[in-house]
């Protein structure tokens, strides 16, 4: 049995100056009996609330195209109020995981790091997040925004939380590096999980949310607040 922590890294060819705009609406997931995936979603004071708020939408977007729900929370880190109603706080569901965006890199990860997924097979704990300062430099880079750019990377952390180390493939949103061409799809909104992948995460999601029986009801998103 493997008692270490794997880390997975999202990253990107090199980088230059900083920028950052902001356009476009995208629809969000509709949702139904579809299987869901819920992000407690935790950032730093600086992160820009709307461009969070749209990058969510991108990323609901991109599952939505793979057939899967995805339910954004606002949450904070730090507080724990068991009898509290907020869904932040209580057990989490099959298919739930808490999700950082954050400004401030720590100190291993070097400047092309996106993202990152932290899976410990010992616990079953996973960690997850984006890094919000480099989707503001890309951004200027390759002529995204920065929503789309944390819409894509939030949702290829969501292929490793559900798919694991493994999930890497070398077409679509799970190339483990991402160049030119994967943010002039980005820009057009079309980096997608491709048509395997998007039946493994269905799969999952089926199997995690089956296994843990029918006591996890559907969250609303964004309507539940600390
Ligand atoms: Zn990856």
């Amino acid at each position: 049995m493997k008692t270490t922590a794997t880390i997975l890294t999202l990253a990107v060819t090199a980088l230059s100056s900083a920028g950052a705009s902001f356009a476009g609406e995208v629809s969000g997931a509709s949702r139904g009996r579809r299987p869901t995936i819920i992000l407690r979603m935790i950032k730093d004071a600086d992160v820009d609330e709307r461009a969070l708020l749209k990058a969510e939408k991108e990323a609901a977007a991109i599952l939505d195209r793979s057939g899967i729900a995805l339910v954004s929370l606002t949450c904070e880190a730090g507080r724990a109020v068991w009898t509290s109603g907020n869904p932040c706080q209580r057990e989490r569901g099959a298919a739930e995981f808490w999700f950082h965006v954050v400004t401030r890199k720590p100190s291993r990860a070097t400047t092309e790091m996106l993202g990152f997924t932290e899976l410990d097979e010992s616990t079953g704990s996973t960690s997850a997040g984006v890094f919000y300062s480099t989707a503001v430099e890309l951004s200027d880079r390759y002529r995204c925004d920065v929503f789309q750019i944390l819409g894509a990377a939030i949702a290829h952390e969501i292929g490793h939380l559900l798919l694991g180390a493994n999930a890497h493939a070398p077409k679509g949103l799970m190339v483990p590096q991402w160049g030119p061409s994967q943010f002039e799809m980005i820009s057009i909104s079309e980096l997608s999980f491709t048509s395997r992948q998007a039946r493994l995460l269905r799969e999952e999601v089926t199997r995690r949310t089956l296994a843990a029986g029918p006591k996890h009801s559907d969250h609303s998103s964004r309507e539940d607040r600390l």
